[in-house]
């Protein structure tokens, strides 16, 4: 006779997923932002671009935002700044910013009831400004200035291996975590099972900055579809 053994629950996990080229078309946002950002200041496109493209191949993230803010404090046009804001937010949710699977994925998350959490790493203003022009206001989110998220993640871990989850997260206790993202650095420092990761990237049209390897227990798959199947 053989012996059921129950599934592995999803009561105890937490979901952590990344924002930028993980649920969301970064360049669209981007592009988006510099045509509005066009009406404001002189800065050209061109210029925005070539800053942001500079700094992407590092694998960093450009501040874009503050860019532009900054110049137009400047010249004291903080009113045009907001008015800047406002546009860009409202233009972007008639288009649709989110990449093939993310709607499905948070879909998947809220009809299972599973606790999840964007972990976005970047600069603050930016990162907010994206995340409100993707919809995103009240999915809880952290951005956070570490680029190797699984040693931020690890951080949360106490002695008995539980992890305390941070406040914007809603607090609470979880016993693994399951980390989403496009870039391989993220995975630095993950904790080992029963937490894990799914590396989302399409190596053939893969910047440098998504390559890498990762660790054992973070799984490599080419799209959000695919990362629910095995959820
Ligand atoms: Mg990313």
């Amino acid at each position: 006779m053989s012996i059921t053994v129950p599934t592995s629950s999803y009561e105890d996990t937490f979901y952590v997923v990344d924002f930028d080229r993980t649920l969301a078309d970064s360049d669209k946002l981007l592009d988006v932002f510099i045509s509005i950002a066009n009406y404001y200041t002189d800065i050209s496109y061109e210029q925005i671009k070539k800053i942001d493209a500079d700094i992407k191949i590092k694998g960093d993230s450009f501040d874009t935002a503050r860019h532009v803010r900054d110049q137009l404090i400047d010249r004291g046009m903080l009113a045009q700044w907001h008015q800047l804001e406002k546009q860009y937010i409202h233009e972007s949710r008639s288009l649709n910013m989110l990449l093939p699977g993310a709607a499905q994925l948070l879909e998947f998350f809220t009809t299972t009831s599973r606790r999840y959490g964007i972990l976005t790493y970047g600069n603050p203003l930016w990162q907010h400004l994206k995340l409100s022009a993707s919809g995103f206001n009240h999915v809880p989110r952290i951005v956070t200035t570490q680029k190797k998220k699984g040693n931020y993640i690890a951080s949360w871990q106490r002695d008995d291996k539980i992890f305390s989850l941070p406040d914007e997260f809603g607090g609470g206790e979880a016993a693994k975590i399951v980390l989403i993202d496009d870039k391989a650095v993220s995975f630095d420092g993950i904790p080992g099972r029963p937490s894990r990761g799914y590396h989302v990237v399409n190596y053939d049209t893969a910047l440098p900055a998504q390559r890498g390897e990762v660790p054992g227990n973070v799984t490599r798959v080419t799209s959000l579809y695919e990362v629910i199947e095995r959820l």
